[in-house]
């Protein structure tokens, strides 16, 4: 796997590669890689000639200084498990590289970035959008692969894509758990084992309120059990939202299920973790 660090490096790979015809799939990360990462570049390498990941730990979508101190780094381990996974390269650049001069470009989402995470993370699809458009530019993928964990930040993305016509094919990866159901994230590294447990909460509220909503019961007469089992398990919830799958427009109670979504954020101690499930999905 070829490590490179500058623009300049990334864009020479890149322009040898497409001189062959080879086409390009790309998984953008932050790093501190687990099997839900890996898992975006098993689909990218089923479906591509070579596939290019980024590890870049994007400081203009963090909201919070701590959080950003905090996101676990784990270059080493990260370059080996792609190596061993056939990454073909690895954009790994520094922050000066990404942001020579700070950037004042803002792009408005509408509704779509004020709801949600947008709501308790101020300018963080901002700095997604404003990174998430450096890296297609410089990469310039045939496809590009983004986890459903994060799903509000792919529809996000594709109205980015949409809108500056971007010449990109985005694919939709459906979140990787562990066998508690807990979805796998960078985040869960600086869980505690009696968090860890606690955090299972955020699956099986999801579980719960879908069956109930499936059952034609309206989401605000779930939340007080909802906000209780967060309790229980000793979790501080931010929001459970039902929402359309297409356009995140919150909704009150389900018409169709195979239209709609539910979303979660909770803090389990310091740590903030996020969840989703389709109505319809088989988990
Ligand atoms: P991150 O490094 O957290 O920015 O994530 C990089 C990409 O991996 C994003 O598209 C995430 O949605 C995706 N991702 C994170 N966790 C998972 C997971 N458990 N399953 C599948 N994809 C994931």
């Amino acid at each position: 796997m070829q490590i490179l660090r500058d623009i300049s490096s990334m864009k020479a790979w890149v322009k040898a590669q497409k001189a062959t015809s080879r086409t390009i799939g790309f998984v953008p990360t932050m790093g501190a890689l687990h099997e839900g990462h890996l898992h975006l570049l098993d689909t990218s390498r089923s479906k591509n000639d070579l596939t290019v990941c980024s590890i870049f730990v994007n400081p203009a979508q963090f909201n919070n200084a701590q959080d950003l101190a905090k996101y676990p780094r784990t270059f080493d381990k990260d370059a080996a498990l792609l190596t061993q996974r056939g990454c073909d390269a690895l954009f790994y650049p520094s922050t000066g590289e990404m942001y020579p001069e700070p950037s004042s470009v803002s792009i408005d989402f509408g509704e779509l970035d004020k709801i949600l995470e947008g709501k308790f993370r101020p300018g963080h699809f901002n700095g997604v959008a404003l990174v998430v458009s450096k890296l297609l530019h410089i990469i310039a993928p045939d496809r590009a692969y983004f986890g459903q964990k994060d799903y509000q930040q792919f529809v996000i993305i594709s109205t980015l894509v949409r809108n500056l016509q971007f010449d990109v094919q985005l694919i939709c990866v459906p979140t990787i758990r562990e066998s508690s159901g807990l979805a796998l994230s960078s985040r869960n590294l600086r869980l505690s084992e009696e968090e860890r447990t606690q955090a299972t909460v955020l699956y099986q509220a999801l579980k719960r309120v879908r069956q109930e909503l499936l059952s034609g019961a309206m989401l605000q007469n779930i939340l007080p059990e909802v906000e209780t089992m967060f309790a229980a398990a000793g979790a501080q919830l931010e929001y459970l939202a039902l929402a359309d799958r297409k356009n995140l427009a919150i909704l009150d109670r389900v018409t169709v299920p195979e239209e709609c979504m539910l979303l979660v954020a909770a803090y389990i101690g310091e740590v903030r973790l996020i969840d989703n499930m389709f109505l319809t999905q088989g988990d």
